[in-house]
């Protein structure tokens, strides 16, 4: 959500003459947009802050003409931190939240007046603006249409459709950051979604902090197939799957909570839809799953999972695990092993659990040892491993459909994913970039494919952009936890 966001905060900022630079060297301004879900991305923020006043330093040591760029954080950390990040550095002009950024202009004209009238000396002392509020009204009505070429930069998009948790599961900040669920009208996520195509995209992933506790306003006239005056994320899917030129659809992160009869019945009739599901179980332990206020057991996210292979049996399962969160036994974590074994996922993240500011599970006494919480990681993670390396495995063979979304690394080597997400190489023109393509998998890898092309349907010839070019970590999942 925040390659989202920050491509959104791109598109308020491009009618004041912005546009994305190179990097902070030459920059007017930097954002840095931050995560809060764990420490140690929240520890990074201000690792970076310094490295970003030495660069404003230097600059303005070098130019006296040079002020340097405008250093401001966006996100969850700011959100969190809000005053005391002031506090902690004081050069910094602006720090504002996830629901905010729509009033980013005016944030900026203030920071300028600062700078002229020096009260905001950039070296030292920043122009100390904090705008971390939760504003009644939404930041989706106020902001622009999103710009083509910003959002499009490739043929892949994401488009947040709900935000915000009313679950305060005990260890999370995201109700505490993000604020509460709020969902997009149906009518505006449709038009956002026409004009990504418009502009090239042929996936587009929805994204939400609980995406599938979804209920849209209705555009009028109501839903389709229901009677109520809300769309839930069944109908939002089949609705957007009705846009021509869109090919792929996916959506995250689901709460297994939120998975209903309409829901696992479109996994079986949308064939846009992709055979891929992100369903964080966190825990095997239906105790450790109470004490994390889930609101399932181990069992009944079996459940969920057995129904959505009735209904779509190819689906590719993916899942969040937190390990060692407080009071975890070795017989809570054999749980999470057993749950694991029995899922058998197609790739998963596994976090050692990070006690966060504020969160109920912080103040637990019975906090796991970080050695006992890093040996447990290794082994779930050794099981998750293995479980990749055999669902890649038997892709081996077998012929698989490609939406081609960047070039590799190798001259003439351009990478494609495949409907379970999985990132496929092979050799082809970078004129086929943006194209569905059929390929045969000729070997697998732990953490990609490699295939030989059979056939590529015709497509519009998209230009290699900088979203296109290799990448570590292609637009996945990587990027949004
Ligand atoms: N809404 C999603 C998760 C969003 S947060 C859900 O309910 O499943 C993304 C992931 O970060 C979580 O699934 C969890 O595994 C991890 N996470 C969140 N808080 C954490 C913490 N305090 N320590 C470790 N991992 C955490
Ligand atoms: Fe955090 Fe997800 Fe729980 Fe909400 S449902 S509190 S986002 S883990």
């Amino acid at each position: 959500m925040n390659v989202y966001d920050s491509a959104r905060m791109a598109d308020v900022l491009a009618p004041l003459g912005y546009a994305q630079a190179d990097g902070p060297e030459e920059a007017d301004m930097v954002i840095l947009n931050t995560c809060h879900i764990r420490e140690k991305a929240a520890e990074k923020v201000y690792s970076e802050l310094g490295r970003l006043r030495q660069i404003r330093e230097q600059r303005a040591e070098d130019n006296p003409e040079d002020a340097g760029p405008v250093l401001a954080v966006a996100g969850c950390v700011a959100q969190a931190e809000g005053a005391e990040m002031l506090a902690r550095a004081p050069f910094l002009d602006i720090v504002f939240g996830p629901q905010t950024y729509h009033r980013l202009p005016e944030m900026i004209v203030r920071a300028e007046r600062a700078a002229k009238t020096g009260a905001g000396k950039k070296s030292s002392k920043g122009a100390g603006i904090l705008d971390t509020e939760f504003p009644d009204e939404a930041k989706f009505d106020h902001l622009p249409q999103p710009r083509a070429d910003i959002a499009a930069a490739g043929c892949t998009a994401f488009l947040t459709i709900q935000e915000g948790c009313d679950k305060f599961c005990t260890f999370c900040v995201v109700p505490y950051t993000r604020g509460v669920e709020f969902s997009r009208p149906g009518e505006a996520v449709l038009t956002e979604c026409r004009s990504l195509v418009e502009a090239g995209v042929r996936e587009v992933t929805l994204l939400g902090q609980n995406v599938n506790a979804y209920h849209g306003a209705a555009p009028e006239g109501g839903a389709t197939g229901t009677a109520s005056a809300a769309w839930d994320l069944a109908e939002l899917i089949t609705q957007l799957a009705g846009i021509d030129g869109l090919e792929r659809i996916r959506y995250t992160t689901s709460h297994p909570r939120d998975m209903d009869d309409r829901l696992y019945a479109v996994h079986g009739s949308c064939e846009k839809l992709m055979p891929y599901l992100h369903l964080p179980a966190q825990s095997g332990s239906d105790r450790i799953l109470a004490a994390m206020n889930r609101g399932y057991t181990a069992a009944e996210y079996q459940a969920s999972v057995a129904r959505l292979r009735q209904v779509r049996p190819d689906i590719a399962l993916s899942g969040d695990f937190i390990v060692g969160f407080p009071g975890e036994s070795e017989a809570d974590f054999e749980a999470t092993m057993e749950l694991v074994a029995s899922v058998n996922y197609a790739q998963a993240y596994s976090f050692k659990y990070s006690p966060r500011p504020g969160t109920p599970a912080a103040l637990l006494e019975n906090q796991v040892p970080d050695d006992v919480r890093g040996e447990r990681l290794q082994r779930l993670q050794a099981l998750l491993d293995s479980q990749q390396q055999a669902f890649n495995q038997q892709m081996v063979g077998r012929r698989l459909s490609l939406l081609l979304d960047r070039t590799g690394r190798r001259p003439g080597q351009l990478v494609g994913r495949s409907p379970y997400m999985q990132a496929v190489h092979l050799d082809g023109p970078a004129s086929m970039l943006g194209r569905m393509v059929e390929v045969e998998i000729t070997d697998a890898h732990a953490n990609s494919l490699a295939g030989q092309l059979i056939s590529g349907v015709q497509g519009p010839d998209l230009q290699p952009t900088a979203a296109m070019a290799p990448s570590e970590k292609p637009i996945g999942m990587e990027q949004i936890v």
